[in-house]
Parts: structure tokens; C-alpha cells; sequence
């Protein structure tokens, strides 16, 4: 199938320590309003992205949304709230994907990927050029690797907060609590490695807050 020749920009921004932080400190936010920005730059520069016709989007590991009996948890409603609360501020067209179980939709897994290969139409010949900025870059303080991980998976370019939003070098090396590259050829040259998946998940493009399993999806459009 041909390419169409004006390729999709996506902006891809990991959530916590990355556009927001907790307003109290903690690790964990207590309420839907305990966030504010990573920085004040943050938003006016998300805005800038979307002026020049980037599609912003938000992929987060989060942790359970579902209680023991399959009820919907408060970590959940506190989460729906908070970023009704990010989206409603940024005022711009934004769509989030929470993952919430540690399943194939959790960073560094692709299985996001494949529901924005739809929602994006990306699955349909349209071109796409995609970038992402994390924190979990596998630094010697990060928590995590999985946001640099995602990023070599999908084959393409990653940047910390930090190189991102203020134009630092990160102070320390971007790294690996474990090298993908031992067994896949992966680069960074923008080449996607992705390739669609036959089972990948319908989405409703008018729905605020839709939940298809384990991966939470919210929209502001
Ligand atoms: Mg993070």
C-alpha cells in the first residue's frame, strides 16, 4: 500500500517526571490535584508542538486500575480526574494511554503502538514520524530504562526531559539496566520497526474515557 506524502508527526511524552511531578514531593500523587508542571516551560512548549501539527501523546505505566472483584479503583478515578485536570489547562488536542497491568501494552512493550497505528490511521499507509521524551532513560538515578526501551524498540529518537525542554546534556549517561540490542537489531535513525499487528485493538474516535482491557485510553479533542 502507497505511503501518503504528508507524514503524521507524533510527539510521544512519558507522564510522571516527565511533564508533571507531585506538587506534594512524593513519589505517588494523594489527590487529582497533587501535580503540577515538570518545569513551567512545559506547557507552552506542548502548545508550540501541536501549532506545528504535531499529534501530542502521553503513554503511561501506571499501576492497577481495577480492584480484586473488577471494580474500577480509586487509583483509577484519581488518575481520570488528574488528567482531566492536565488536559483541561493545556487546552490543546491530546490523546493518553495508560497502561495498567504488565502486559504487552506496558513500556518498553509495543502493544500501544498498534492502538495508535489505528487511531492515527497509521496502519492505513499513512506515514508517521514519531518521537518520544522520558525520564526512565536508564541513568544511573532513573527508576527504570522502560521510556529509552520503548523508544529503541520502535526505532526512534528518545530525549530526557532535560534535552527536551531545557536544552541541557543530561548530566549523566542514558543507559541501560538491560541492552535490547543483545538481541534485537534496533537503531535510532527514524526507520519504524514497527509493523502492524493483525489483532490490534478498535478505538472510538468521539469517546472522552474508554477502557479496553488493561489499557486505559482518554482524549481531549
Ligand atoms: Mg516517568
Amino acid at each position: 500500500m502507497p505511503f501518503s506524502q504528508t507524514p503524521v508527526k507524533i510527539a510521544i511524552f512519558d507522564l510522571d517526571s516527565t511533564l508533571i511531578t507531585t506538587a506534594n514531593g512524593n513519589l505517588h500523587a494523594l489527590s487529582p490535584t497533587d501535580w503540577k508542571w515538570w518545569h513551567p516551560s512545559v506547557p507552552n512548549l506542548l502548545r508550540s508542538l501541536v501549532n506545528c501539527n504535531q499529534e501530542l501523546v502521553i503513554v503511561s505505566n501506571q499501576g492497577c486500575f481495577t480492584t480484586a472483584d473488577g471494580a474500577e479503583a480509586a487509583e483509577s478515578l484519581l488518575f481520570k480526574e488528574k488528567m482531566d485536570a492536565i488536559c483541561h489547562e493545556l487546552d490543546i488536542k491530546i490523546t493518553i494511554y495508560a497502561a495498567c497491568s504488565n502486559d504487552g501494552y506496558r513500556k518498553p512493550r509495543m502493544g500501544v503502538w498498534d492502538v495508535m497505528a489505528e487511531d492515527f490511521r497509521f496502519d492505513k499507509g499513512v506515514k508517521v514520524e514519531a518521537y518520544l521524551v522520558g525520564d526512565a532513560a536508564g541513568r544511573k538515578s532513573d527508576h527504570s530504562d522502560s521510556d529509552v526501551h520503548f523508544a529503541d524498540n520502535l526505532g526512534i529518537e528518545f530525549s530526557t526531559p532535560e534535552e527536551f525542554f531545557l536544552r541541557e546534556k543530561s548530566k549523566e549517561e542514558v543507559g541501560h539496566k538491560f541492552d535490547p540490542k543483545w538481541h534485537l537489531p534496533t537503531n535510532r535513525s527514524g526507520t519504524l520497526n514497527y509493523k502492524p499487528s493483525k489483532n490490534s485493538l478498535n478505538t472510538n474516535n468521539t469517546t472522552q474515557f474508554s477502557t479496553i482491557p488493561n489499557l486505559l485510553l482518554q482524549r481531549r479533542v
